[in-house]
């Protein structure tokens, strides 16, 4: 049994289907990579997980699904989002921005916030900056560290490197490393940037308008010539 299992997974939007079929099992410690075009039904996948769409098939977390729970109950459950718009407070500092993260662990908000402040110097050092004055970089961090916050078994990110500067989403790489190295936890991230995802996740899942194309580790998919120049352009 995988630790994150998605089985036969279709999302609608009233009428219209965004995802069909969808299936995809995550290992625990892993490090999880959704690439597709715009549209592909990534943000749907994730909102999927979340709770928020209407889904046909099963989401199971460690053994348990998820289907039919309310977003706080998946989140009580270990499931922790950074959705790919941030949805920050911009008039809010970073710390209450982080501390609102902690509205199901604030026994454990103490320690969580140290992790996020050990993993994010930055955010430590611009603890009272209002988040609508921050750079996108330093706003990706605080939405990872509200993420954090909860206290995740499985984080999920949506497009940690969308309109960032190449340096910028290197930065945001090594620090999605160091906490899946550090700590152990279990990440899913989705991705336009495929070269991206492969520099980072050990398995890659290619969606296509709300289908699943191709699944594999990063050597496996790498060696695709079609999808190679697909997605990888070389
Ligand atoms: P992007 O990278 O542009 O965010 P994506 O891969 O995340 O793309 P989704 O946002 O999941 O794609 O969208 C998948 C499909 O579902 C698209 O056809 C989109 O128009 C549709 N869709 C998304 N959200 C809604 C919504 N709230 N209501 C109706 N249709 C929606």
């Amino acid at each position: 049994m995988a630790f994150l299992e998605i089985e036969g997974l279709s999302a609608y939007y009233g009428k219209a289907r965004a995802l069909h079929n969808v299936d995809i099992a995550v290992e625990k410690g892993e490090i999880v990579a959704v690439v597709g075009a715009n549209g592909a039904g990534k943000s749907t996948l994730l909102d999927s997980i979340m709770g928020l769409t209407t889904i046909k098939g099963d989401i199971r977390l460690g053994g348990d699904s998820l289907a039919g729970l309310s977003s706080r109950a998946i989140v009580e459950q270990g499931v922790g989002y950074a959705p790919e718009r941030f949805n920050l407070f911009p008039y809010m500092s970073v710390l209450d921005n982080l501390l609102v993260g902690a509205f199901t662990a604030r026994e454990e908000a103490d320690r969580n916030l140290q992790l996020v402040f050990d993993l994010f110097p930055r955010l430590a050092e611009r603890r009272s900056q209002e988040t609508y004055t921050q750079s996108g970089g330093e706003r990706q961090m605080v939405s990872l560290g509200r993420a954090l916050m909860t206290g995740p078994s499985l984080l999920l990110v949506d497009e940690p490197t969308i309109g960032l500067a190449p340096k910028v989403c290197l930065d945001i790489a090594e620090s999605l490393r160091r906490l899946n190295g550090e700590t152990g936890l279990t990440i899913v991230i989705t991705e336009q940037n495929a070269n991206f995802a492969m520099s980072l996740a050990s398995h890659l899942h290619i969606l296509e308008t709300g289908e699943l194309k191709m699944s594999g580790t990063a050597e496996e998919l790498g060696s695709d010539e079609e999808l190679n120049k697909a997605y990888f352009g070389h």
